[in-house]
């Protein structure tokens, strides 16, 4: 009896039932399987910086970091993690008690969650919203409330009102991310000087997400959240080297935010992964030091490769958001006689040979995702070129 029982309650929690699998695994096999050219997943198909290999075989070859490093990350990271954010920001850090090392952002993300969050507090998110946002939140028993980023004339954005009146009296804490991945948008001073009032006013605690800091084009500008009045002593940073410096693999990121925050994060951290990416550490705090020179050469050919792709797209037909940020590209498809971006995303691979992801599964309200596409350009130039070609081909 008992036996029956247990058999018939499923496997998987009610907390996380929702998010059984991602559409990245079914859009990559289903790249795999058709031969397709796979811009559904944002990763880099070239390596960053070989000195910065270097660094991490030097470190391997030396001993440093193959034990256990120590809690909070190795001094050399967090030091250089703090005058990261002193030199491009001027925001200072204490890198013994204000700066955490991760295993990527998206640890840093859940030691934050789980350990702010009590249950029924509210995480008010903008939507659409990267998708291990709305699993932690739901592992932390807490509820998300999603501000629906509005499609206008080129750009999504954020709604003022609407995110004013998404805070309640359960509200715990903003999720914000900036720049934000999918649609590249990168929140305004305007904007961010809005949010940072509103959670002054309201006692909230923010997480902000930053891992595409350095990933900005034009005359757009990365502004982080705590730099704005009353915001440091409230906020968390995350930030990673993955996207950076082009070692997504490598799952080195971090928390910076005051001693209070980050001894918080730091508790739910030690006991998810403990510690992480011994010697990538070290490679990783000098590649914090880059000269300016590999930053601005990073964003000049990801610039010239968001060009390469939105141009191609247009071509296609569809309508392009050309990001400020990220290197990801949201394209709207009812131009193309489309309205359902889970159907044309399922049909792309057999019709042309190229995987993108639908931007519904970004949203709780999928209707207000249902018309678009999400392309990834960190690609190599003929890889895209490639891609561009065989879109072309969708209009016929
Ligand atoms: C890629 C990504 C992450 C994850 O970063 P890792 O350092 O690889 O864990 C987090 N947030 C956003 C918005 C991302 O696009």
């Amino acid at each position: 009896m008992e036996q029956a029982q247990r058999s018939e309650r499923p496997l998987l929690n009610r907390r996380l039932a929702e998010f059984g699998t991602t559409i990245f695994a079914e859009m990559s096999a289903l790249a795999v399987r058709t031969g397709s050219i796979n811009l559904g997943q944002g990763f880099p198909d070239t390596d960053g910086p070989a000195e910065i290999v270097e660094a991490a075989v030097r470190a391997l070859r030396e001993g440093r970091g193959n034990q256990y490093p120590p809690g909070p990350g190795v001094p050399e990271l967090r030091t250089a993690i703090a005058e990261h954010q002193q030199r491009r920001y001027g925001l200072s850090y204490d890198p013994d008690t204000e700066v955490l090392v991760t295993a990527g952002a998206t640890e840093a993300i859940a030691a934050s969650l789980l350990a702010l969050l009590e249950p029924g507090d509210e995480v008010v998110a903008l939507e659409p919203y990267y998708d291990s946002y709305a699993a932690c939140i739901a592992m932390a028993g807490a509820t998300r409330v999603p501000v629906t980023l509005r499609p206008g004339e080129g750009s999504f954005r954020l709604d003022l009102d609407e995110l004013r009146a998404a805070v309640t009296d359960r509200t715990r804490l903003i999720l914000l991310n900036t720049p934000h991945n999918p649609t590249g948008t990168v929140l305004t001073r305007e904007e961010l000087s809005a949010v940072a009032e509103l959670a002054c006013e309201r006692g909230l605690l923010v997480v902000t997400d930053e891992v595409y800091e350095h990933l900005v084009f034009d005359e757009a500008e990365h502004i982080p959240l705590a730099t704005f009045p009353g915001m440091r002593e409230r906020t968390v940073t995350i930030g990673s080297a993955g996207k950076t410096y082009s070692f997504t693999g490598w799952k080195v990121g971090w928390v910076t935010a005051s001693p209070e925050l980050t001894s918080a994060v730091r508790s739910a951290k030690q006991y998810l992964t403990y510690v992480s990416a011994g010697p990538f550490q070290y490679a990783v705090a000098e590649a914090l030091r880059l000269p300016d020179s590999y930053y601005d050469g990073f964003r000049a050919d990801m610039r010239a490769r968001r060009e390469l792709l939105a141009g191609g797209l247009e071509e296609a037909g569809f309508k392009v958001f050309r990001p400020a940020g990220t290197y990801f590209i949201t394209t709207d498809i009812r131009p193309l006689g489309e309205t359902d971006g889970f159907a044309f995303c399922r049909a792309l691979p057999e019709r042309c040979g190229v995987v993108a992801i639908p931007n519904a599964v970004f949203y709780d309200h999928r209707e207000q995702g249902a018309p678009f596409v999400r392309f990834a350009f960190c690609k190599r130039t003929g890889v895209l070129e490639e891609a561009a070609s065989r879109l072309k081909t969708l209009g016929a």
